[in-house]
């Protein structure tokens, strides 16, 4: 049993700088019955996303048709990992789904991967000829690994067909992923098994070193006399966050980004920008599950591991946290120490999905000391701002961060 880990979030194995044409697709919803986070990479290579987004597609249908009557809430959760070595890109999809109507949360894991200059998805087969490997020592120690609780009827059913074994390789080992119930009996856990090679050797790009960059922080001229409010978006960045922070820039408007901590490598340009204009980013967890109902280890890993990573790849330190879905219990309260941000208007603009009826919404509701909720994710949020901005500067507002509002209500107060 020593060898069996539990899948855990890894830190995205990538070089430090924005991919020009790699982005991040992301899905988040809140449905009567049900949510549903699921995030995962878009490479541009139209064979390897084909096949992602119908995996992912499958899931999304599938996980709606199992859970969606259901009565008490159900999560789907998708999150990725993704590594590109030279013309090999290969990426890991972890689903779980967890109910009141399950014991234990259900996990599944996919792995794709691929070369690019064959254009071509590789399998375990193909990296064992090469590398001549042999399947039969594979199973042979995972039983000698596993010997308490491996079903070897089930091992021989998985390894009947080698093209759909899961794994990822590097320089020095292959990793084999077995699904819950493959290769084990009341087993709910992913099974990640890692095979060392000495001889076997792949060319591998050198990982870039990490540029540190200084933010300069934008002077603000802020009038604690002038109707005032906090904007802020959740759930990004996105391909439109870019758009969206140029906005904001033209209209000399600040807002505070709940991201999430899966996305930060992906988008580390977009926020280092968004940093030196003057935004604010905030904690929304590390890939969108339901803070409020996960363990405490877990909620904490969400957390801190958010942290982490903007703290390493940005250099900045994360205040505040937004909780997933806007739900908040005592655990939650307890096992964070970042202060929690909700919001008073929220401007439905993951539902309307419409610039227009968006901007007619929150403008109606917006009022003085209010925090603003609207997600960076959306191109009608983007088409809704385009809208809002000019409106709320011709009605002499200041559009500032959650700190800002914070310091403008506390010389406010000193003032009564
Ligand atoms: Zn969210």
């Amino acid at each position: 049993m020593k060898k069996m880990v539990l899948l855990v979030l890894l830190l995205l194995c990538i070089t430090g700088c924005e991919k020009k044409d790699e982005k991040i697709e992301g899905i988040i919803e809140k449905n009567t019955n049900t949510v549903i986070s699921i995030h995962y990479p878009k490479t541009r290579i139209r064979k390897l996303d084909k096949a992602i987004t119908k995996y992912i597609q499958e899931q999304h249908k599938q996980f709606k048709k199992d859970y969606e009557n259901n009565r008490s809430i159900s999560e789907l959760n998708i999150d990725y990992e993704y590594h590109k070595n030279g013309n090999y890109y290969q990426i890991v999809l972890i689903t779980f789904i967890s109910s009141n109507d399950l014991i234990n949360p259900i996990y599944k894991i996919k792995t794709f991967v691929f070369d690019a200059d064959k254009n071509t998805f590789l399998t375990l087969l193909d990296i064992a000829n090469e590398k001549d490997l042999s399947i039969g020592k594979i199973k042979q120690e995972l039983i000698e690994d596993y010997k308490n609780c491996i079903s070897i009827p089930q091992l021989e059913e998985t390894f009947s067909n080698l093209n759909t074994l899961q794994f990822t390789f590097d320089e020095n080992s292959i990793v084999l992923y077995f699904n819950p119930d493959e290769i084990m009996k009341n087993n709910y856990q992913i099974i990640e098994h890692e095979i060392v090679f000495s001889k076997f050797k792949v060319h591998f790009e050198q990982q870039e070193k990490n540029q540190t960059v200084q933010y300069q922080k934008k002077e603000r001229d802020l009038d604690v006399h002038k109707p005032t409010i906090a904007l802020t978006f959740d759930d990004g960045p996105s391909k439109y966050t870019k758009e969206i922070i140029e906005i904001l820039n033209e209209y000399d408007a600040n807002a505070t980004f709940f991201i999430l901590g899966n996305k930060v490598e992906f988008y580390r340009e977009t926020l280092e920008r968004s940093l030196s204009y003057g935004n604010e980013l905030g904690n929304h967890s590390y890939n969108h599950k339901y803070l409020s109902k996960l363990s405490v280890e877990e909620l904490k890993k969400q957390i801190e591991l958010t942290n982490q990573i903007v703290q390493n790849t940005l250099h900045y330190e994360i205040k505040y946290l937004r909780p997933t879905y806007g739900s908040v219990n005592q655990k939650l309260k307890k096992n964070s120490n970042l202060e929690i941000v909700l919001w008073n208007v929220d401007t439905k603009d993951w539902k309307i999905k419409n610039g227009k009826k968006i901007a007619e919404k929150a403008l109606n509701d917006i009022k003085d000391g209010k925090v603003i909720l609207m997600h960076d994710i959306y191109k009608t949020t983007l088409e809704a701002l385009k809208i809002m901005l000019p409106e709320l500067k011709k009605q002499g507002y200041q559009i500032v961060t959650v700190s800002e509002l914070k310091e403008i209500q506390k010389l406010r107060n000193a003032e009564k």
